[in-house]
């Protein structure tokens, strides 16, 4: 696919595929089009070329609510969480969204979101305020918003940014944990360490193109991904 603003191409001709239960990275230098092609494929933005195709149906011109119906989700990377609502509370809300087509009762959504909690070891922060989270927590709450649109494929924009070492792993194995469970992750990560760990196969962005793709181990010694973030 391919997307310009205006006369500037953020996406050239980028083209790729991710298997079922995978676990890929996306990386690239600031500005280097992750975001956008997220947005593509999310459905906030629409592609001007190519295709889109999800579980073998083509999406790139359905808006991003029916992709999400389909099992396409994401997280932003600056948490955007209801303020004045509880842990829960933000949770209930995107459950009920999704609960329209599956007719559950109120008292399982209520269940639901405290099992999404758990998953992400915040059962305890349910009735918290979420204006009163930490940096960790925010990103862990908007690691479950996605998940209660149950997805079967997550995508997370640096969710990870500006945590510390500790965090990064508890993150990490939050991540691992709901691919072990079957989902399939997209990872766009700036901690070289935690996409290299976590990703079975990698692609580089530079300038809206992809420069390189391969295994983790392949990804650092290549010299094209070093000169795009050493700016060689
Ligand atoms: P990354 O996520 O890799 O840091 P982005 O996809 O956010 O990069 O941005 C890629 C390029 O496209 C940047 O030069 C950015 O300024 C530009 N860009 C992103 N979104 C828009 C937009 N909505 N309008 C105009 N330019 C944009
Ligand atoms: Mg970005």
């Amino acid at each position: 696919m391919s997307k310009h603003f205006g006369g500037f191409a953020a996406l050239s001709e980028v083209s790729l595929e991710v298997a079922p239960g995978e676990r890929f990275g996306l990386i690239g230098p600031n500005g280097s089009g992750k975001t956008t092609l997220i947005n593509c494929v999310s459905g906030a933005l629409r592609n001007e070329s190519g295709s889109i195709v999800f579980d073998g149906a083509e999406i790139s011109r359905l808006p991003a609510y029916q992709r999400t119906r389909r099992g396409i989700a994401r997280s932003f990377r600056i948490p955007r969480p209801f303020k004045t609502m509880s842990v829960l509370e933000n949770l209930v809300v995107p459950l009920e969204y999704v609960a329209h087509r599956r007719t559950l009762h109120t008292a399982d959504t209520w269940d639901e979101a405290m099992a999404i909690l758990r998953q992400m070891g915040m059962a305890e922060k349910a009735d918290s305020p979420s204006n009163l989270l930490s940096q960790v927590e925010l990103r862990k709450l908007e690691l479950a918003r996605a998940m209660a649109a149950r997805p079967r494929l997550l995508i997370s924009d640096e969710a990870m940014a500006g945590l510390a070492g500790n965090e990064v792993d508890e993150v990490l194995k939050i991540l691992f944990d709901l691919n072990a469970a079957g989902i399939t992750i997209i990872m766009i990560e700036h901690i070289m360490q935690a996409v290299m760990r976590f990703s079975q196969r990698v692609i580089c962005l530079d300038a809206g193109r992809i420069i390189c793709e391969g295994t983790p181990a392949e990804i650092v010694k290549n010299p094209d991904v070093q000169k795009a973030y050493l700016g060689a």
